[in-house]
C-alpha cells in the first residue's frame, strides 16, 4: 500500500503549517534525520508573476514553512524552480518569494544549464533533458499547488515537475507532443526518471498545498481561488494527485495523468492500492468544485484530434475578448505554435490562426488579464460532445 497523509488545515499561519507538515511526514514514515547536511531542493510551483491571494502559485509561507523545516533538522533548503515566463526576479517579487529569500538567506538555484536522465523504460521519449541544478542535490520536495488545467486536467504532484525543465524547452514539449494524452504519458516518463536515473537516487517527497485550490480555466489568472482546506503528502506523485482530486469530487478518470498513472511502475497501481491516513477523503470533499471547461484531456475523439480541421470542430478554440485584453501580448510570447499575430487594423486583440493552434492553452494559461475565453468547437453542440 502507498500511504498518503491527507490533513487539514485552514490558513496559512506559519507555526500552523510547520506543525501539520510535520506531522504528515511523520505519518508517512519519513525520517527527518534524512535531512542532516543534505542540499534540498523545494520545487514549488511558480507559473508566473502573481499575487499569493491569486492562487497560481505555491503559498510564499507554505513554501517558508517546508524551508525552516530542513534547516531545523540540518539540511540545506534551495529554490529549485523553472518557472513559466518572465523575469524571475518579477515572479519572485509578485509572490512574496523574494522576502522569504531574503529573511531565511536561501540559495537559488541556477536553472538554465541542461543535463540529460537516460529513462529506459520511458514510453514515450528516454533521454530527457532537466535543469543540471537538480543534480546538484540530495534530495527533492516538490511543492505543488492543487489547480485545474485546460490542458491536462489538474496540475498537481506529476505536472509540477514540468518545472525541472529550463524556460522554453517547456514550450517545445507542447510542440513535440501536442495532444494531452500523450503529453501526461512524456509527464509520467519525466517523474519516473526523476525517480529512478540519477547516479545517485534522490529522496523525493510531495506536500501539496491544497489549502486554497484553485477552480474553473486553471492554471493561470482566468481560473478561480477555492478553498480547500487541505494538505497533501506522500512519496508517489500519482497516489498524491488522486487524493486532491478526489477532496475535489474530480473525475480521476478525466485525468491522464493519474489514469495512466496507476500504470507506471513507480506508484500505486489503483485507488484500492492508496492507503490515506489522517483526515479520510470523505471528510474534506468540497462541494461545486467546478473543472475546466476544457475537454481536452478527457475528449471522447482524444487520439483523433490530430488535423487543424477536427480541432476547429470538436474542441474548444482560445478566444481573446476585446473588453479586458491589453494588447499586452503575452500570450504572442508563450505560444509555441506561434499562432499568435499582433491585432489587425481597428481590433482590439491579437489575431489568432485556429489552422495553426495545437491547443496547448499555454495563452489562457499566461494571459494576465484572463481574457481569454474557451469557445466551443463548430460541431461541439453534437450530443456527447
Ligand atoms: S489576450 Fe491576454 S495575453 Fe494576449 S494580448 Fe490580450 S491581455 Fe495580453
Ligand atoms: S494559440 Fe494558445 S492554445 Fe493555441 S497553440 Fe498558441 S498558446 Fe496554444
Amino acid at each position: 500500500m502507498t500511504k498518503v497523509a491527507l490533513l487539514k488545515c485552514d490558513d496559512y499561519d506559519e507555526n500552523l503549517l510547520a506543525q501539520t507538515i510535520i506531522n504528515g511526514l511523520t505519518k508517512i514514515g519519513f525520517d527527518f534525520a534524512q535531512f542532516k547536511n543534505a542540499r534540498v531542493g523545494l520545487k514549488p510551483n511558480l507559473l508566473t508573476a502573481a499575487k499569493p491571494e491569486k492562487a497560481v502559485t505555491t503559498h510564499y509561507s507554505f513554501f517558508k514553512a517546508v524551508a525552516r523545516i530542513v534547516t531545523e533538522h540540518g539540511g540545506t533548503p534551495v529554490l529549485t524552480e523553472c518557472h513559466g515566463y518572465g523575469s524571475f526576479a518579477a515572479v519572485l517579487k509578485s509572490t512574496g518569494y523574494a522576502d522569504v529569500v531574503r529573511e531565511l538567506g536561501m540559495e537559488v538555484g541556477k536553472m538554465d544549464d541542461v543535463a540529460h536522465l537516460h529513462y529506459p523504460q520511458a514510453k514515450l521519449i528516454k533521454k530527457i533533458e532537466i535543469s543540471k541544478a537538480f543534480f546538484d542535490l540530495d534530495m527533492i520536495i516538490n511543492l505543488p499547488k492543487f489547480k485545474t488545467h485546460g490542458f491536462t486536467y489538474i496540475s498537481g504532484a506529476v505536472k509540477n515537475l514540468f518545472g525541472t525543465i529550463p524556460g522554453l524547452r517547456k514550450a517545445g514539449m507542447h510542440m513535440r507532443i501536442p495532444d494531452p494524452v500523450n503529453f501526461s504519458e512524456w509527464l509520467l516518463d519525466l517523474n519516473g526518471a526523476l525517480i529512478n536515473c540519477f547516479d545517485k537516487p534522490k529522496k523525493i517527497i510531495h506536500i501539496m498545498d491544497a489549502i486554497v485550490g484553485m477552480e474553473g480555466e486553471g492554471p493561470g489568472a482566468s481560473g478561480t481561488p477555492k478553498k480547500i482546506g487541505a494538505i497533501i503528502i506522500g512519496n508517489d506523485p500519482v497516489a498524491v494527485d488522486y487524493v486532491a482530486a478526489s477532496v475535489a469530487r474530480l473525475d480521476y478518470k478525466k485525468c491522464p495523468t493519474i489514469e495512466l498513472g496507476f500504470k507506471r511502475d513507480f506508484a500505486a497501481s489503483a485507488p484500492e492500492d492508496i492507503s490515506v491516513i489522517g483526515q479520510t477523503i470523505e471528510a474534506l470533499r468540497v462541494k461545486n468544485y467546478q473543472p475546466t471547461k476544457s475537454s481536452l484531456s478527457s475528449h471522447i475523439l482524444r487520439g483523433w484530434l490530430v488535423g487543424p480541421t477536427a480541432k476547429n470542430l470538436f474542441l474548444e478554440k482560445p478566444m481573446p475578448e476585446a473588453d479586458r485584453c491589453t494588447l499586452c501580448y503575452k500570450c504572442k510570447t508563450v505560444c509555441p505554435a506561434q499562432a499568435i499575430a499582433d491585432a489587425r487594423q481597428n481590433k482590439k486583440v491579437p489575431d489568432y490562426d485556429y489552422r495553426k493552434c495545437i491547443r496547448c492553452y499555454c495563452c489562457i494559461e499566461f494571459c494576465p488579464e484572463a481574457a481569454i475565453a474557451l469557445k466551443k468547437g463548430k460541431l461541439q453542440w453534437l450530443p456527447g460532445f
